[in-house]
């Protein structure tokens, strides 16, 4: 059985944790709980990094002992990863014996090869970066990242490792296994700094009480980075426990922020090399977050707790946006505008809509329960497997935004093929019945394989998602649950919706309406199409700017309902690729709502808002008709996403 040991970087314990830090521990969460799945044991790391100088401070501010100090941040770190639904197997301390030992135990071994020598050490250091910094990387005498604090100028007597030597040693290393830095801008960065030139470092701060004591220098302790690094071999025995090391050691991922690549793939695995310890398979820095464009700072009020964030819908919808709007390995972007339009358009429009149709349907037309008829299946189940295999290789690969989109392109592909095969149609003729039946066990099981591949992102309600299409979510492995399967009974369960829709505040805003001369005219919706009167460059024509100003887009429909008392007007919400809107829309007569839903439509979609029937339309949606016909809604010849440009 293969096996799969992952990490996080430790945090510092002198504040809470922001939605940068969960968004890391998120994505190592979705990587443990993949490969969970896929039936690899796995061990999942995390921690908190206390010997450093701005805990010290912290808790001597808090007026606590930097212990007690830390025993009380790791409550608060643990509770914002308990509401993420982080499953590490493990958190480790830096102020644990164990660690202690691992500490220990790795300066014992660079000591005694004499890998570590005295010098005087000479030269700033940024106290917010718990970093040496040479002259060149300071910019107007700053550190650039902690441009409000004054680097420290310190001369002491320290310990110093001899980085320098290993310069070749981690390029043959870096050359023989390009996999160990990812991803490649990263690689290339460390490629050009190692290519450079490497310079010993200090590996002990003297005259210091809070940290691990050298084993050869009672009066020195461990840096603050030379320590840290050694947790993830400590959890798994370094120094304590040879068997429990040879079983997990090495590490097979650190997964890492990007600022702090240098330290993972120089330092570190030069001190492992020194200690005659085998290397980690990966290191992976992933990007930054920011908050609507901006860094995350106190100082910008750009700071968000993640557990506020996982307030708002539940733990899995903010995993879900985190994993998949952002590109893994890029810099990624939150805002909460974005976050609520992202949960209704992926959530509560798609994927909570489809599970509560099939199951209405399921209810409506076979009393809730679920079995093949012998027809052919669908071609629901290529969809699927494609799905499947890109989803394994997006995942193994560590693209997890495509793993995402993976699982969502079966959930698409179930809308789609529930408004082409129009069951309630199917209803109507008792001939059809087999069809009927196949179509609806074809479309809860696609559902149940979405749910399947969502399980390592949404673990909570794929489990909710698995137990309403009628099957277990209990020790799920995705070689025999990533399987179509046409066969078995299934009862759906009729509840509520997963995700209920999130009102925007600015759609009800009234006052800010623009006033409209005229409703388009319910029953002709193309007619209404024209721009107000322009200037026209010659007669009855237009010119082709004055065109360009109607803005027609591609939408799909996500929810169809009758406009109450009124024969001809429908009430559509659509996806226009950039919003969710409301467009009533006069087609009740030609269209049943629910042949509508997942069918690509195209809108008008910079008309100003008009009320009908004391509904605000947003929009307008085209088709065609005769005069005194039905009206024919337009439609493309190949699939278009939604907010393409129709011109
Ligand atoms: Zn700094």
């Amino acid at each position: 059985m293969s096996r799969f040991f992952i990490t996080t970087a430790i945090d510092y314990v002198n504040s809470r944790p922001h939605l940068g830090t969960a968004y890391e521990k998120v994505c190592a969460d979705v990587i443990a709980r993949y490969k969970r799945l896929a039936g690899v044991e796995t061990r999942f790391l995390m921690g908190n990094d206390e010997h450093s100088q701005n805990v010290y401070k912290k808790a001597i501010e808090e007026g606590l002992s930097p212990l007690a100090y830390c025993d009380q941040m790791e409550q608060v770190f643990r509770a914002s990863w308990s509401a993420l639904n982080i499953s590490f197997d493990d958190f480790i301390r830096t102020t644990e014996p164990r660690h202690r030992a691992g500490v220990s135990e790795i300066s014992r071994r660079l000591f005694a090869t004499g890998e570590i020598y005295d010098g005087v050490y000479e030269g700033w250091y940024c106290v917010g970066c718990e970093a040496f910094k040479q002259e060149k990387d300071l910019v107007n005498g700053r550190c650039p990242l902690h441009p409000t604090l004054e680097p420290q100028w310190i001369k002491e007597r320290n310990h110093f490792f001899r980085l320098s030597k290993y310069q070749d040693r981690l390029l043959q290393h870096y050359a023989a296994h390009p996999e160990f830095i990812e991803p490649e801008p990263r690689r290339n960065e460390i490629l050009r700094l190692v290519e450079g030139g490497l310079d010993d470092i200090s590996i002990s701060r003297a005259g210091q009480s809070w940290g691990i004591p050298l084993p050869f220098d009672a009066d020195s302790v461990a840096y603050v980075w030379f320590d840290a690094l050694v947790n993830y071999a400590s959890a798994v025995g370094l120094g304590t426990d040879e068997r429990l090391l040879e079983h997990w050691w090495p590490a097979s991922l650190h997964l890492i922020g990007k600022d702090i690549t240098r330290f993972h793939t120089v330092i570190w695995p030069a001190m492992l090399l020194a200690a005659n310890l085998p290397l980690p398979k990966k290191v992976f820095g992933h990007g930054f977050m920011t908050v609507n464009g901006q860094r995350m700072s106190k100082s910008l009020g750009t700071v968000i707790d993640p557990v506020e964030a996982a307030r708002r819908f539940g733990a899995d919808p903010l995993r879900l946006y985190l994993v998949k709007e952002i590109p893994f390995g890029g810099d990624g972007d939150f805002s909460w505008d974005r976050y609520d339009e992202r949960y209704n358009a992926d959530l509560a429009n798609n994927l909570g809509n489809l599970v509560s149709r099939v199951a209405s349907m399921a209810e409506r037309y076979r009393q809730g329960v679920l079995r093949p008829s012998g027809a052919a299946p669908g071609r629901l189940t290529h969809v699927a497997e494609e799905a499947v295999a890109s989803y394994r290789g997006s995942m193994e690969a560590l693209a997890l935004h495509e793993g995402a989109a993976a699982a969502f392109r079966i959930v698409d592909a179930t809308n789609e093929f529930i408004a082409e095969t129009a069951p309630w149609t199917l209803a109507k003729d008792p001939a059809n019945a087999d069809r009927l039946s196949q179509a609806l066990f074809d479309s809860a099981e696609a559902i149940r394989l979405a749910a399947v591949l969502l399980t390592p992102i949404m673990p909570a309600a794929s489990a909710e998602i698995l137990r309403r299409v009628g099957v277990s979510g209990a020790n799920l492995h995705l070689d025999r649950d990533g399987q179509w399967r046409n066969h078995g009974e299934r009862r759906l369960a009729v509840e509520g919706p997963l995700w209920p829709r999130k009102e925007s505040s600015t759609v009800s805003d009234e006052s800010v309406r623009p006033a409209v001369p005229a409703a388009p005219p319910a029953h002709h919706p193309a007619a209404a199409a024209a721009p107000p009167p322009t200037a026209a460059p010659a007669g009855d024509k237009i010119s082709i700017d004055d065109f360009m100003k109607v803005e027609l887009r591609v939408a799909r429909v996500l929810a169809a309902e009758r406009v109450p008392k009124s024969k001809k007007l429908l009430k559509l919400s659509v996806d226009t690729g950039v919003d969710q809107r409301t467009i009533v829309a006069g087609i009740a007569e030609a269209y049943e709502p629910e042949a509508l839903i997942g069918r690509t439509i195209a809108i008008v979609f910079n008309l100003a808002p008009a009320k009908l029937m004391g509904i605000e339309s947003q929009g307008m949606v085209l088709a065609g008709s005769v005069d005194g016909g039905k009206p024919v809604l337009v439609s493309f010849e190949e699939a278009l996403p939604p907010g393409a440009r129709v011109r």
